[in-house]
């Protein structure tokens, strides 16, 4: 029979527990690790979100009723244990609990479609079907809980900063950048759009007088290709600021990464620990490597590259064994980057983008973005989109618009930079792929 939770209220995470507490009563409340039961003696290891500790149940000393209760648990089943600290050399944490009272809250079914013990290795398609359960190991938890402290950083970053938060929407009408990577829904008698980037409301919010804007937001994306970068839904973290050039954003990223990582390996020592990563502080402003002679570094690697072509993943490849940690690729040819794009005044075939690298996975593509209207429609048409279906974005050029610049940097990659991981889909909770739409 399983218990209610009634007055029953957790004291300490098990983390907490030390031999400070040695004597008093504390209440813990988590899953059930692992079972030992040696016949006189019971050592139950109980995990909560933050770690694990060892409840001790010495039979004669212990009342029968706990006995009892003690012989109903299943792994992953979840308890609450009332009971003693003891300071314990063999134990865990040098502490063990005794128990005094146990309540059981809900019992696991058996036998569990994963295991969540990190003794057994899954395959990530098997995690992702039990993620719940996945989800439970700290090698697991400590990517999110590292997210999380880096969204947190952002936050407070762009506060400090002078931004204004903002939400634009995820339904539109039609596309940013053309209309290949959408995903089509319907809209009443309409056809409409997930939102593929908030580009285009960002730089409205421009014209609206905002001056720096940041969104933390989802982003929807058809692409077909199944990489390890790449999911259909993805975080992406989204500034936008008035009266500032591409150089002034490229140093905006530059002191926002380094803080985030300032802060995630001073505030996440034991995920950066389970996750084995050391994490080193950037100490100069990142590298800035021209795309002209990306191109030449890329060729000198045996990868054929023209000038003028996006990088393929290959010369991604190639420049990433050149690059250590993070780096500005500048000075984009204008042709293949988006409309928005400012070209450079001097030679419009190069422009004002840049993407910030690490290693060889592009992080974030920002630019200076083109503010003139007459330029800007005739960017639309140069691309080959109408701009009569850009009319409201349009509009917004047309009564005061601001010499603007901004960014978007992928939340998932930035993490994937942060935790060592080489899949996407490991710092995403349920991640969205090609194949994947459930859990
Ligand atoms: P790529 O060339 O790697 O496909 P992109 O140039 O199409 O990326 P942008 O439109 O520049 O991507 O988006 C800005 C940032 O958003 C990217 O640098 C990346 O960090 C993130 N991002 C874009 N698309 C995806 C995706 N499908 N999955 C995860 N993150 C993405
Ligand atoms: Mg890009």
């Amino acid at each position: 029979m399983t218990s209610l939770l009634n007055d029953w209220r957790r004291t300490h995470y098990t983390k907490n527990v030390n031999d400070s507490q040695n004597d008093e009563e504390v209440v813990i409340m988590g899953w059930v690790h692992e079972i030992r039961d040696l016949g006189g003696i019971a050592f139950i290891l109980i995990r909560d979100r933050e770690g694990v500790i060892q409840v001790t149940a010495p039979k004669k000393h212990i009342s029968p009723e706990v006995v009892e209760e003690i012989k109903k648990f299943r792994k992953e089943s979840v308890v609450g244990i009332k009971g003693k600290v003891q300071e314990s050399g063999k134990a865990p944490n040098g502490v063990e609990i005794i128990p005094t009272e146990i309540k059981i809250l809900n019992l696991a079914n058996q036998p569990l479609p994963m295991d969540p013990t990190e003794k057994v290795k899954a395959e990530i398609d098997t995690r992702l079907d039990s993620r719940f359960l996945d989800l439970r190991k700290s090698s697991v938890s400590s990517i999110f809980k590292i997210k999380s402290k880096m969204l947190h950083t952002v936050r407070v970053f762009f506060e400090e900063n002078g931004f204004i938060e903002t939400n634009t929407p995820k339904l539109v009408a039609s596309a940013t950048e053309g209309g290949t990577e959408l995903f089509p829904i319907t809209y009443f008698e309409r056809e409409a759009f997930l939102s593929q980037s908030p580009q285009l409301y960002k730089q409205m919010m421009m014209s609206a007088g905002f001056d720096k804007v940041y969104e933390i937001a989802q982003i929807f994306r058809a692409e077909e290709h199944d990489t390890l970068r790449h999911l259909n839904e993805a975080i992406s973290i989204d500034m936008e600021a008035s009266f500032m050039d591409d150089k002034d954003v490229m140093k905006l990223l530059n002191d926002l990464v380094s803080q985030v990582i300032i802060n995630v390996k001073d505030g996440c020592k034991s995920e950066l620990a389970t996750l084995e990563v050391d994490l080193e502080v950037p100490e100069e402003q990142f590298e800035i490597l021209k795309y002209s002679d990306a191109v030449d570094i890329i060729n000198s690697k045996d990868v054929p590259m023209e000038w003028g072509e996006d990088l393929s993943r290959a010369a991604e490849k190639a420049l990433g064994e050149m690059m250590e940690g993070y780096y500005f690729l500048t000075e984009w040819p204008t042709e293949i980057k988006p409309f928005y794009v400012m070209p450079n005044e001097k030679n419009p075939e190069i422009s004002h983008a840049f993407d910030l690298m690490y290693k060889d996975i592009e992080i974030s593509s920002g630019a200076m973005r083109v503010h003139q209207y007459d330029l800007l429609k005739e960017r639309i048409a140069e691309k080959g989109l109408n701009p009569d279906s850009f009319g409201s974005y349009l509009k917004s050029f047309e009564y005061g618009m601001p010499p603007h610049s901004g960014w978007g940097l992928g939340a998932d990659r930035f993490n994937m930079s942060l935790t060592g991981l080489n899949n996407i889909r490991e710092t995403v909770l349920f991640p969205r792929d090609r194949r994947r739409l459930t859990p």
